[in-house]
């Protein structure tokens, strides 16, 4: 549920003038394209010990003469996400008020049926009328379908949420860097929230994309035609921000989320080249880029 698609298409341009040009507007003037595709001081957490940017002060120097291409995740490291599907899971569990299985054990069942059904809201909802199926005590009633419905259908009526300093961030980093919004997930969902969230134009581009793997991040950077030593993602989930951007040889900027989707979790794995930065919050980028 970090985030809960038509293959990625690129339509960068190839010419470099118009290219240039966009870089020196500011944030708010810019106009991304949208593909349409199937604290301050210093509040680092700890940094790559391999590879590690050497030190702050160092850094700071370096993202400052440096310009970077920045691939940057959406749900629960721009808005609030996941934080919606976990009320629903808790108002879904305490209506099955199941009298053998624990909430842990539901929850659970719950995550093998998402696994199934794949991202957003609406695959949610079908996960959860799924799940109550497999585990009701008691005769189907089309009124209790329907209340489990209602649970998942909720989640698109929460207003979008930016987490706190993302807007300032984003519009310091977009006059220094280019920045892509790389999002997985429904692809409809997903341009919605973009243009509900209001900062889509600090983005060159919007690439919704069915998956985040290492393939994904290579064909990325090759159709931005940027080194991936040049490139950073930056993202809340080990498993689809982190551990595959490395993987194909990017940089990675971790910002754990407290309610990350369980699905997400996965152990750091840097095996590749690129520097690792783990960072309390967004807007701590600001000290480093
Ligand atoms: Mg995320």
């Amino acid at each position: 549920m970090t985030t809960r698609a038509d293959r990625p298409q690129f339509e960068l341009s190839s010419d470099a003038a118009s290219w240039i040009a966009l870089q020196d507007d500011a944030c708010a003037h810019r106009k991304p394209l949208i593909e349409d595709h199937h604290r301050d001081q210093s509040e680092v957490i700890r940094e790559n010990t391999k590879r590690a940017v050497p030190d702050e002060g160092h850094s700071r120097r370096k993202g400052q003469d440096m310009r970077y291409y920045f691939l940057i995740d959406a749900d629960d490291t721009l808005w609030e996400n996941n934080i919606y599907f976990e009320q629903a899971i808790h108002a879904f569990i305490t209506f099955l008020n199941h009298s053998r299985l624990a909430p842990a054990e539901v929850r659970a069942i719950l995550d093998d049926v998402e696994r199934l059904m794949g991202y957003g809201s609406a695959n949610f909802t079908r996960s959860l009328v799924e799940t109550y199926r497999r585990l009701a005590e008691k005769d189907l009633q089309d009124a209790d379908v329907q209340q489990v419905r209602q649970f998942g259908e909720q989640i698109r009526s929460h207003p979008l949420q930016l987490l706190e300093g993302v807007q300032e961030t984003l519009d310091y980093l977009s006059s220094r860097h280019d920045l892509v919004l790389l999002t997985k997930g429904d692809n409809e969902e997903q341009k919605l929230k973009v243009e509900r969230s209001g900062i889509a134009e600090c983005f060159r581009q919007v690439v919704v994309v069915p998956e985040k793997d290492v393939a994904i991040y290579r064909k990325v950077v090759s159709e931005l035609q940027v080194a991936p030593q040049q490139t950073w993602m930056v993202g809340n989930s080990p498993r689809s921000d982190i551990n595959p951007a490395l993987a194909a040889g990017l940089n990675a900027v971790y910002i754990p989320h407290p309610h990350t989707w369980r699905l997400e979790h996965e152990e750091i794995q840097n095996a590749g080249a690129g520097h690792l930065l783990t960072l309390s919050a967004f807007s701590d980028l600001r000290t480093y880029f």
